[in-house]
């Protein structure tokens, strides 16, 4: 069976808590044989690593999400270097710039708001940026509505430290700077959304070594799934959908973002 690895999953979000167990059983016999947990705050990151501890098919990423950043300590670098020692820490993130909920528009908030908002999200991922050029880990990207900002932010960084665009949707100009920065993209279930052309042209454009497959469970469940809890297993209908869209076999994919992955985040095995 061909072997995919689930590069982006929030698996300690509550809606796990009952049947988790359970959850990674699937993902086992869908041939999903590893997982990342990605943090999004310090105690979704002590989550994840406790998670990282229990199961062996578990990693974790620790950061502190963009759309916390009003609940972030001043300097999370101390914590973040510390929780990096960790040896199932495979990367850092997410972290990144979210311009779509900004106070404005989520409270009516004046435009001033915005802008100091902005300030603290880009303070918080250069903090992250700092730290993994000092360990040597990649970092996990979160942007939206934000993509100028986030590629001029990583750009003094791209020769100490790569960046996945996680639940990657853009175009091939996008794509390609990204690239261009030593940087990559992973790939959602959108792919199997009616209205998801675009990224399956980019899918179909993207080098083969420069992409790997995520859900971001337990959010965007792929078709046939749609409307219910995403989880791991899923990974399987994401590549499924690849492969004809790249025009290759499961074994074939399985390979190529298997040895990507492996590449991409440190101590993953
Ligand atoms: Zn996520």
């Amino acid at each position: 069976m061909a072997t995919f690895f689930d590069t982006h999953a929030h698996l300690d979000y509550p809606e796990f808590q009952p049947d988790l167990e359970a959850v990674l059983e699937r993902a086992a016999a869908a041939g999903v044989t590893k997982i990342i947990s990605i943090g999004t705050d310090f105690e979704s990151s002590r989550r994840a690593l406790s998670l990282a501890g229990r199961f062996p098919q578990v990693f974790a990423a620790v950061g502190w999400h963009p759309s916390y950043v009003t609940a972030a300590p001043a300097d999370v670098r101390p914590e973040l270097r510390e929780m990096a020692r960790h040896p199932k820490v495979v990367a850092l993130g997410e972290t990144g710039l979210d311009y779509y909920r900004l106070p404005s528009k989520v409270s009516g908030a004046a435009a001033a708001e915005d802008e100091s908002y902005k300030r603290r999200q880009s303070e918080l991922f250069e903090q992250h940026l700092e730290v993994a050029a000092e360990t040597g880990l990649n970092c996990v990207i979160h942007q939206r509505d934000s993509l100028e900002d986030t590629l001029n932010q990583l750009e003094p960084f791209a020769d100490k430290v790569r960046g996945v665009f996680h639940c990657f949707s853009g175009d091939v100009p996008t794509l390609k700077r990204i690239l261009a920065l030593n940087s990559l993209v992973s790939f959602t279930g959108i792919l199997t959304f009616k209205n998801g052309q675009t990224v399956r042209d980019t899918l179909g454009a993207t080098p083969a070594d420069q992409f790997m497959f995520e859900t971001d469970c337990p959010f965007l469940a792929p078709v046939p799934h749609r409307g219910k809890r995403c989880e791991p297993s899923f990974v399987k209908d994401i590549a499924t959908l690849a492969s004809d869209v790249r025009k290759c076999s499961l074994e074939t994919l399985s390979e190529q973002t298997s040895a990507t992955a492996r590449k991409f985040f440190r101590n993953l095995g």
